[in-house]
């Protein structure tokens, strides 16, 4: 290639890298809830849509929802509480809770917008307060509004693998960068979910302390190879006690 179109190609390349970067700055938002500043490229009513519009899928890759009413009533009962009580009833988010039939993966998520979901597997091995402290770790997520911030990073990181991959094949680098930060987000997620859902047990009248045994019994279900998939996308299981004790230690005194 003759010299003059390198130079053509690494102009593009930063240009590219430049937009990455400009859309980044004018897409900081402050989470008025958590007070966190993220990079987020949707509005909440586009995370309402994409959470109903996903929900029967969820629900179906789980063999649909539990057939008895009454364990589907107490799942949205222990939801509904923890929503009254905490910031999440101001927030604009639909919250629904689900009881999926999955009797096999442990395992709870939750969709951009409040669609949240736990499983049969998970649920049968948790009291009530240990059953609060899963779904207001759920709804730490949607206030966290964690998956349009994931969203918008990989976005990010894609823009940015191009630039660099027409300006000088660093491409595949980049990417590698991108995967690795986007990894630890995950779990800086996760334990932000856990101080939050600390926080709305508190506030609904439900034991803190009950959070670690969550961690324990997911602990526990874990075996050399069969991670539950509650877990594989999680922190390790000592490092969110110990942060979950110091959040039950900061929030109790209020
Ligand atoms: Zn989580």
């Amino acid at each position: 290639m003759r010299r003059g179109s390198w130079r053509i190609r690494i102009l593009i390349g930063l240009a590219i890298v430049a937009f990455a970067f400009i859309r980044r700055c004018s897409n900081q938002e402050e989470n008025p809830y958590t007070g966190r500043v993220q990079n987020i490229d949707m509005t909440t009513e586009q995370e309402i849509a994409i959470g109903l519009q996903s929900a029967p899928e969820m629900a179906q890759q789980h063999g649909g929802l539990y057939p008895d009413e009454r364990l589907q009533n107490l799942v949205d009962q222990v939801g509904s509480r923890l929503v009254q009580n905490s910031i999440a009833s101001e927030t604009p988010y639909k919250y629904d809770f689900h009881l999926l039939a999955d009797d096999r993966t442990i395992n709870a998520f939750a969709l951009p917008g409040g669609q949240i979901f736990i499983t049969y597997a998970l649920f049968s091995q948790l009291n009530e307060a240990q059953l609060a402290g899963v779904l207001g770790h759920e709804i730490g997520h949607v206030i966290g509004r964690h998956s349009a911030e994931r969203i918008a990073e990989s976005g990010f990181w894609q823009t940015l693998a191009t630039g660099a991959s027409v300006g000088g094949d660093m491409g595949s680098v980049v990417s590698g960068i991108g995967q690795n930060t986007l990894l630890k987000n995950g779990r800086g997620d996760e334990l932000e979910s856990d101080d939050l859902g600390v926080l709305f047990m508190i506030e609904s009248g439900y034991d803190p302390q009950e959070m670690i045994t969550v961690m324990e019994i997911l602990k526990a279900a874990a075996s050399p190879n069969r991670v539950p998939e509650f877990q594989s996308t999680h922190p390790d299981p000592e490092n969110r006690i110990e942060k979950i004790r110091e959040a039950i230690e900061k929030y109790s005194g209020r």
